[in-house]
């Protein structure tokens, strides 16, 4: 792990002499009746091309609220968004969310159609086109044979894999992803990193990926941006690229996830200082 360092990892296409997602001081805001609600203060981060970004840190500090700022769903009300340079100003289909919830495919649809709608609607393929994309993507996610399915006849973990597909058919610049694994049970959800990480390989995409687990951050990301508890501040940003799914067990993984923990929560929260405390 290395500190923030200016480093830009591998960039390609005619925009590589910028990031893609720049974040530049974005404070964030909801209003509540009178309250104005605070989830971060001045968030800097840079996300470059084939990056796998993560947004780490505990409930609230607004890494939803970041990623609804990057997708054009909430403006900030001080700093600012730019993708290619560009303010974000609204949603596009560049940018695609898959989000934690299981529910977030149209149930009277099924699969195929779930993944071909989209492709008919925002990037307007004629029905054929957009169904061929859809089966490739499908096949890529090994739900060929579920094409004709409904979403309420496939397991949380399928269901997952329908929305990735329906995300990766529509070749966004960039995949904004919401603790897509959360809600899965412990076996399904390293099954879904492994697969997440070899659709990646398979063909890089650039990731920006929220998660509160230091784990799951540590394996996924090549990047690791910590935030503080609310209003979300930044801590720190970590290189992670030397770790990935072989590393759990490991004690460089052991350590790295340790020093993310004392990052985030202080040194009182470690299992170091709870053992010191109890010898
Ligand atoms: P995280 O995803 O890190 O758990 P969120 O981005 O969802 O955090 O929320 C950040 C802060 O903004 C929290 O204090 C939360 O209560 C508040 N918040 C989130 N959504 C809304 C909303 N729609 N209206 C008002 N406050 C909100
Ligand atoms: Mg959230």
């Amino acid at each position: 792990m290395g500190w923030r360092d200016g480093a830009s990892p591998v960039a390609a296409g005619p925009a590589a002499h910028g990031p893609l997602l720049r974040v530049d001081r974005a404070t964030l805001e909801y209003k509540a009746g009178q309250r104005r609600i605070r989830a971060t203060h001045e968030v800097s981060f840079d996300v470059w091309p084939q990056d796998r970004f993560i947004l780490l840190g505990p409930s609230g500090c607004g890494k939803s609220t970041l990623l609804k700022a990057a997708a054009g769903f909430v403006a900030p009300v001080s700093g600012a968004l730019l993708l290619d340079g560009v303010p974000v100003r609204a949603p596009g289909p560049d940018r695609v969310v898959v989000f934690q919830e299981f529910d977030q495919l149209p149930p009277w649809k099924t699969v195929k159609q779930n993944v071909a709608f989209p492709l008919r609607t925002a990037h307007r393929l004629p029905r054929r086109e957009a169904e061929e994309r859809a089966l490739h993507y499908l096949d890529k996610v090994g739900l060929s044979a579920f094409a004709d399915a409904y979403p309420h006849t496939l397991s949380g973990g399928m269901k997952q894999r329908v929305a990735i597909a329906r995300a990766l058919a529509m070749q966004p610049r960039i995949l904004l992803m919401d603790e897509p694994f959360a809600a899965l049970d412990a076996l399904t959800r390293r099954r879904m990193q492994e697969e997440l990480l070899r659709l990646w390989e398979d063909s890089p995409f650039t990731l920006l990926f929220v998660t509160h687990s230091i784990e799951e951050a540590l394996i996924i990301g090549n990047r690791i941006l910590l935030l503080s508890p609310h209003p979300g501040r930044v801590r720190a940003e970590l290189n992670a690229h030397q770790y990935g799914l072989h590393s759990p067990g490991s004690s460089a993984f052991q350590a790295a996830a340790q020093r993310i923990h004392t990052l985030l929560f202080g040194e009182a929260g470690t299992a170091e200082a709870a053992a010191r405390r109890a010898a």
